[in-house]
């Protein structure tokens, strides 16, 4: 059974459709990609599943439940969490303040605790810097934050929307190493991704949208193969 399942997914902004019933799965202990150019609604996909924006039409079903019947702040509970585009970190708070705002869904202090330290671990980088206010991190640090921050509500599927964006390429491997980490500890991943040739090298499933239609979909080695994507995505 699919841990995610995405069922003829239609979804508007006011009047203008953006996406055209599109359909996808993500099977346990996986990592999908998310492929497209701007304003394909690779974020506003995201965005359905963490109920943040409403779907016109279709289905979204999350380890048996259907998500279209919870609200946004109740899938975190249900084990989604997202690392939003843009990283969305709160400035003036402090790194730990900022991670402890993920873990609004868990009441066990002891859970938290333990959860923290193994962020810290994963990014030794948010150890040191755990009193400095967000706003004055790096781009790569606060991208770090923004996925520790979504992994301190101990997720069974993580979201990550362009997580590579902005970064230097050795910082841009260095997220990409820990999503295989994450991965290989038991952490199902689905990845929106501009940076097309790092994420289907890790991705084990890939979707490629286009202007709100899955035009393409296949292993990542099989896309990674493919001519349309290696012309759209991979510089020729
Ligand atoms: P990007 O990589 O640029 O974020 P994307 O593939 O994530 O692109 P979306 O952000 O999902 O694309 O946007 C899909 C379409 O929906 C675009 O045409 C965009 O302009 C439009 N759109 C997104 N958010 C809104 C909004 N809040 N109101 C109106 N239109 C929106």
């Amino acid at each position: 059974m699919a841990l995610l399942e995405i069922e003829n997914l239609h979804v508007s902004y006011g009047s203008v459709e953006v996406l055209h019933g599109i359909s996808l799965h993500v099977d346990e202990g996986e990592i999908v990609t998310l492929l497209g150019a701007n304003g394909a609604g690779k974020s506003t996909t995201l965005l359905s599943i963490s109920r943040l924006v409403n779907p016109r039409e279709g289905r979204i079903t999350f380890d048996g439940k259907n998500l279209l019947d919870y609200e946004s702040y109740q899938v975190v509970g249900l084990g989604v969490a997202q690392s939003p585009e843009g990283r969305r970190v709160f400035g003036t708070m402090t790194v730990q303040e900022n991670l402890m705002l993920g873990a609004f869904q868990v009441h066990s202090e002891t859970i938290k605790q333990n959860t923290l330290e193994w962020i810290f671990q994963l990014f030794p980088r948010l150890l040191e810097r755990r009193s400095q206010m967000a706003g004055t991190l790096s781009g790569g640090e606060q991208q770090m934050l923004a996925m520790g921050r979504a992994l301190m509500s101990n997720p069974k599927l993580l979201m990550l929307d362009e997580p590579s964006m902005g970064l230097a390429p050795i910082l841009v491997e260095q997220i990409f190493d820990i999503i295989e980490k994450l991965n290989e500890a038991g952490t199902t991943i689905l990845l929106v991704e501009q940076n097309a040739q790092a994420a289907l090298a890790i991705a084990d499933k890939a979707y490629v949208l286009e202007t709100g239609k899955i035009i393409l979909s296949g292993t990542g080695a099989e896309l990674a193969r493919s001519e349309q994507v290696k012309k759209a995505y991979l510089g020729g």
